[in-house]
């Protein structure tokens, strides 16, 4: 339920620290540098685990600011936001407080890949993130600069590493103290803004960079490689100069469905909803482009940037002639502008104007604030530990942004993990690891630390080669136990709902076990479905709720003495029975894949064209290297091993691969052809 009251923003200012002497202590056992979406969940998770932690950032109220869109989740981005959740983490909670405009993206297809998103009011969002840290026991909030991060130099006689000592503030002259330093600077470090042909020094729109101290640590003193990557804003657009009677509507669903686990329902009521407004490009769009690219420095630089959330520039220069779609969306409910979504841009604003105006429902518009980039330094992640600790720098953690990802969730996923670890690290307790097998957050990591990026990453349901057992619908089961029982950063109120939840799911599908009839009853209780087994086969309630046209609420009017009383976990009951034949399939086709490093691919396939299944980034990487083998595939960076399924699958199909060991039977053979047909199959 949602229950929590906001206090007023201004008697929350004056409960925070502003400044370091109000400090009642110089030494914590955590620090988090940084109050984005990375270093809110750390600080919050590192507090939750029990160490004392200082969060200190550059202005506190832009702590939960979003910097770009104002939505959360989406296609791989909403399972983020369902695990962190299933963590005790803040995004999800936010999302349902903020949201104001609720929707599952790719409905179409299975529940694992659906994609939970929300727009949201920004000031709302800022507001309950701000109101949540101020409320976490042992943590104190800072607004400072950190200047300088202090550390021990290595003692070869002992680690060999660096340690962490504590942080400098800008304009102080003494230190605060800490076992652990969690870096969260976001796109704040050496960053850099552009409009135009104009640069200048910055981390986002009105805000400065992180300070040349703290880069001169990282590179200079501890040896790190970074990397640099930039990416870009849309400009912001008046609304009541938009004629959105020239832009398709596009409303929100009916009910929203919260992301947060804890809640039943979302602050914003089904009819408080806003919509949204599907539009599209012109030629004279791709026109003042092209007119405009000498005037258009970030453009023109190779630093790499966002694939997946290209700027209008990247997207005209790189598919001429295309109708693009532009997403008007709602800022918050008492904003007087929308976001542009597609129209990220950054030619002098002069020219953006000209830009807009090309597109019919823009005629007339004003901008508000104009488009522009930011460039920025990144660590390379594979210097991390699956920790996110950096390797060769005891108590040093790093998260978000930082480690080359884009994206709020991405970023709020490592904060969570980076905060249990840095406390964790701090109280002198063992690391924590999550695997890819059970949970996106673990994929996220271990893509970063043993893959590394070489443009800014976003998490897709693709990079996930057990999605169908990684759903939205069931991180609760998956985290919640074991971020109580073995994290120890999930609260005892959350853990006793997860219970709860578990208890009864089981409980409900042994009863549907149990409920074994022959076809022929079965049809005779449900009439109007068509069941298709063979009259004397016996099927049990989860074997019926796997036909499309069964639900739950049809088996509990049947037999309401035994399923009535589960009637809350229709939906999710319904997704259990129709996954779990699939989850069972994909596990073994894992284990398959491990066995089969040694064999070879035929130099000639045609990368480029294997099935849209795989994304183009990995076609590209394949067609590039053209690994021999497919243990060698696998260790390619930016290649998933969801990919490898499909390249392994692809490869059998068409029938052209060698062996270079060990031989198959016939029957061998037959069984995983039935495999590949049942696998082209599975729901996404
Ligand atoms: P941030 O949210 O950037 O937070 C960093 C925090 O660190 C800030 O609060 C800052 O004040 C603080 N800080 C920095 N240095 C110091 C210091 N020395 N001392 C104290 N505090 C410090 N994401 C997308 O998914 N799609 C997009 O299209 C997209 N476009 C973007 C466009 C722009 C212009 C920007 C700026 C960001 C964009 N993002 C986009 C990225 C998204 O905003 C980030 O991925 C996300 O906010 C990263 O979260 P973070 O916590 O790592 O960093």
């Amino acid at each position: 339920m949602l229950t929590k009251k906001l206090p007023s923003l201004p008697s929350f200012l004056l409960l925070v620290s502003r400044r370091a002497s109000h400090l009642t202590r110089q030494q914590y056992d955590v620090i988090v540098v940084g109050g984005g979406h990375a270093g809110t969940e750390a600080a919050a998770a590192a507090a939750r685990v029990g160490a004392e932690t200082l969060l200190v950032t550059q202005k506190i109220q832009t702590i939960g600011a979003l910097s770009c869109n104002p939505s959360l989740g989406g296609v791989g981005k909403g399972q983020l936001v369902k695990e962190v959740d299933a963590l005790d983490g803040l995004c999800g909670r936010a999302g349902d407080w903020a949201g104001i405009h609720f929707t599952i993206l790719n409905r179409r297809k299975g529940p694992a890949v659906w994609g939970p998103r929300a727009q949201l009011d920004r000031q709302r969002y800022r507001e309950f993130i701000q109101s949540e840290l101020l409320g976490t026991p042992r943590l104190t909030v800072l607004e400072s600069s950190v200047e300088e991060l202090l550390v021990t130099e290595p003692n070869p006689e002992k680690t060999g590493r660096h340690r962490v000592a504590g942080i400098r503030l800008a304009n102080e002259t003494h230190a605060i103290s800490a076992s652990s330093v969690v870096l969260t600077t976001g796109t704040f470090l050496s960053g850099s803004l552009f409009v135009g042909q104009t640069t200048s020094p910055g981390g986002r729109i009105g805000d400065a960079p992180s300070s040349a101290g703290l880069s001169h640590t990282l590179k200079e003193r501890l040896g790190l490689r970074i990397g640099r990557l930039k990416t870009g804003t849309p400009p912001r657009i008046v609304k009541d100069s938009v004629d959105l009677s020239l832009a398709e509507l596009h409303p929100p669903d009916g009910h929203p469905t919260p992301f947060s686990f804890l809640n039943t329902h979302t602050r914003c009521k089904p009819e408080e909803q806003l919509p949204c407004y599907l539009t599209y490009t012109t030629p004279g769009v791709e026109r003042v482009v092209r007119e405009s690219l000498h005037l258009n420095c970030h453009i023109q630089q190779d630093t790499k940037g966002p694939r997946y959330c290209p700027s209008i520039e990247s997207r005209v220069l790189r598919f001429p002639g295309r109708k693009h779609q532009v997403w008007l969306e709602p800022e918050g409910v008492t904003s007087d502008l929308l976001y542009p979504q597609g129209l990220s841009m950054t030619m002098p604003p002069d020219k953006q104007l000209c830009l807009i105006r090309e597109i019919p429902a823009m005629h007339r518009a004003e901008i508000h604030t104009p488009g522009y980039g930011v460039q920025y330094d990144f660590v390379c992640p594979t210097q991390l530990s699956p920790a996110l600790q950096v390797k060769s720098t005891q108590g040093l953690f790093l998260a978000g942004q930082i480690n080359g990802t884009t994206g709020y969730e991405e970023a709020a996923a490592q904060g969570l993990w980076a905060g249990v670890n840095a406390a964790r690290w701090a109280l002198s307790m063992p690391p924590v690891a999550l695997s890819r097998t059970e949970s996106y957050i673990g994929v996220l990591i271990d893509d970063l630390v043993s893959r590394g990026v070489t443009e800014p990453y976003r998490m897709f349901t693709s990079r996930a080669e057990f999605r169908t057992s990684l759903r939205p619908d069931n991180a609760d089961l998956r985290l919640t136990l074991k971020g109580f029982e073995e994290v120890g950063c999930v609260s005892s109120l959350r853990y006793t709902e997860a219970i709860r939840v578990r208890d009864n799911l089981q409980d409900a599908m042994e009863a549907l076990e149990t409920l074994a009839l022959s076809t022929t009853t079965w049809r005779k209780k449900l009439p109007n479905i068509h069941i298709s087994e063979n009259k004397n086969t016996s099927l049990t309630g989860m074997n019926l709720l796997q036909y499309s046209d069964v639900s739950f609420e049809m088996l509990a009017s049947v037999f309401p003495e035994y399923l009535s009383a589960y009637s809350e976990f229709s939906q999710r009951l319904k997704i259990e029975a129709v996954y779990r034949p699939h989850c069972d399939l994909q596990k073994k086709e894992i284990e398959r894949i491990q066995k089969e490093e040694n064999m070879s691919l035929p130099q000639d396939i045609d990368y480029l064209s294997l099935p849209v299944s795989m994304s183009q980034e990995v076609r590209d990487i394949l067609n590039r290297v053209r690994p021999s083998t497919l243990g060698a595939a696998t260790r390619l960076q930016g290649i998933t091993p969801a990919a490898i399924v499909h390249l392994l699958n692809y490869v059998r199909h068409i029938g052209q691969m060698e062996r270079t060991q060990g031989k198959q039977t016939d029957q061998k053979e037959d069984s995983e052809e039935e495999l590949c047909a049942r696998n082209a199959s599975l729901p996404q």
